[in-house]
């Protein structure tokens, strides 16, 4: 009898998917939908770490345009807003009808010294499509000061509230979804046979046809585990703001001399009628390696240059450090595009964007259908008796420090 209770689990599946970041959520929907057996096995929480840390923007390049021309990582990314609006419509790949679109277009502005610039660029061919010039009550409230003198464009992207696509991800996929302890509940034989601690101190065997190691800067210790030497990663770190208070809603990139944003300011309603406004771009760039106190100074002055007639006054501010996992690129910087590379059953992947989740899981739907690893035709069920991953908080609810 304690032989039986002793003896490990065992479970075959098509896909194992370890991370539960958009990456991984994305791909087990596509999975499931299509007749996969497929789980996804999380560390920490789903959503983890750079996707609820994220400004919930589905990029179509424009950002990346900023220079005048049109890069490589603009032209991977023009087709992202479109399959995102499809799937929030409901006619998409992935039904996120009832995920929030905070706000579904953004703004750029440009400061008094930059507007003739901006507006030859911005009437250029390239960018006409795509960007239009708000002038009056068009414009957002932080905009319509009189002492505002640059230009405002809009442009159709949409932010999404990331928390809430998480949620309803893991409302329709997170059934397959089982919590791991990183790193002694976690043993390979080899890429697809897997051994798994439960809280319950018994250890279960899973099989797979195909392993996919989505889990953000968790892939480098998964690979040496492994034994593996690459794909090889990046981190780019950043230290993003946080302040809350009575701020109008704003969704907007000040546009700087660089293809970089000066300033991405995001905007989330908070439950108690007051906003939050995260901010991104060079402020957060630069601010790697600042003391907390040191950026809240930092970002004062640049919202004090950018935006003066906004009042600050009675805010609370917070920081977050986080790190963007990518392939490792050779000069450092940001890659073009979302990343896969499989050996021997294993795909290693890194969206680089939030936007790029759909394009990365079609392309492991192509690589499985490729090595002949079709849908199972009966259904068994998938319990491997380990507990459900839960669901990770955005930084803004973790974040205690407030100043
Ligand atoms: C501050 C910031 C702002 C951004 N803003 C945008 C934006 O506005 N628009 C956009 O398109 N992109 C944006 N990005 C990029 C985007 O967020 C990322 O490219 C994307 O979220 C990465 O998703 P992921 O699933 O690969 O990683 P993650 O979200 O990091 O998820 C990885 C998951 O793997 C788990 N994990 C780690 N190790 C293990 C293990 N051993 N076993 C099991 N699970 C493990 C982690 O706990 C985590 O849940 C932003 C990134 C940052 C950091």
């Amino acid at each position: 009898m304690a032989a039986a209770t002793a003896s490990p689990t065992t479970l075959q599946v098509d896909v194992a998917i370890f991370g539960g970041g958009i990456a991984g959520l994305w791909l087990l929907g596509r999975l499931r939908q299509a007749g996969y057996r497929a789980i996804l096995l999380e560390s920490n929480g789903l959503g983890g770490v750079q996707t609820l840390a994220s400004q919930g923007i589905i990029h179509g390049g424009t950002k990346y345009a900023l220079t005048g021309k049109l890069t490589g990582s603009s032209q991977a990314i023009k087709a992202m807003p479109g399959i995102w609006r499809d799937c929030l419509a409901g006619h998409g790949e992935i039904d996120l009808r009832h995920v929030r679109a905070l706000s579904d277009h953004q703004f750029l502005w440009s400061t008094a010294k930059l507007v003739s610039r901006m507006a030859g660029f911005f009437a250029g061919k390239v960018m006409e499509s795509r960007v239009r010039e708000v002038k009056g009550t068009d414009r957002p409230e932080a905009f319509q000061n009189p002492a505002f003198r640059g230009a405002v464009y809009r442009l159709d992207e949409p932010v999404l509230d990331v928390a809430s696509l998480v949620g309803e991800l893991s409302r329709q996929f997170g059934d397959a979804a089982y919590a791991v302890t990183w790193p002694d509940g976690l043993q390979f034989e080899h890429a697809r046979l897997i051994r798994i601690l439960g809280d319950d101190g018994v250890w279960r065997t899973l099989e797979t046809r195909q392993t996919v190691f989505a889990a953000g800067a968790g892939n480098e210790p998964l690979l040496q585990r492994l034994g593996r030497e690459g794909p090889a990663m990046q981190k780019r770190p950043l230290h993003m703001v946080m302040l809350k208070g009575a701020l109008p809603p704003l969704y907007a990139h000040c546009l700087g001399a660089s293809a970089n944003p000066r300033l991405t300011v995001t905007s989330y309603p908070l439950g108690d009628g007051e906003i939050l406004w995260y901010l991104g771009g060079d402020v957060a760039e630069q601010g790697v390696g600042r003391s907390r106190d040191e950026q809240v100074t930092a970002a004062k002055h640049e919202l004090g240059r950018l935006l003066p007639w906004v009042d600050l006054n009675s805010v609370d501010w917070g920081t977050l450090e986080v790190d963007r996992a990518e392939p490792r690129q050779p000069d450092g910087r940001r890659p073009d595009c979302s990343f896969m590379e499989d050996s021997d059953g294993l795909a290693v992947v890194w969206p680089t964007k939030l936007a790029f989740a759909p394009r990365l899981a079609g392309e492991i739907m192509t690589l499985l259908s490729g090595r002949g690893v079709q849908p199972a035709s009966e259904h068994s069920p998938l319990s491997l008796g380990l507990a459900p991953a839960q669901l990770a908080q955005p930084p803004w609810e973790k974040e205690q420090l407030w100043i």
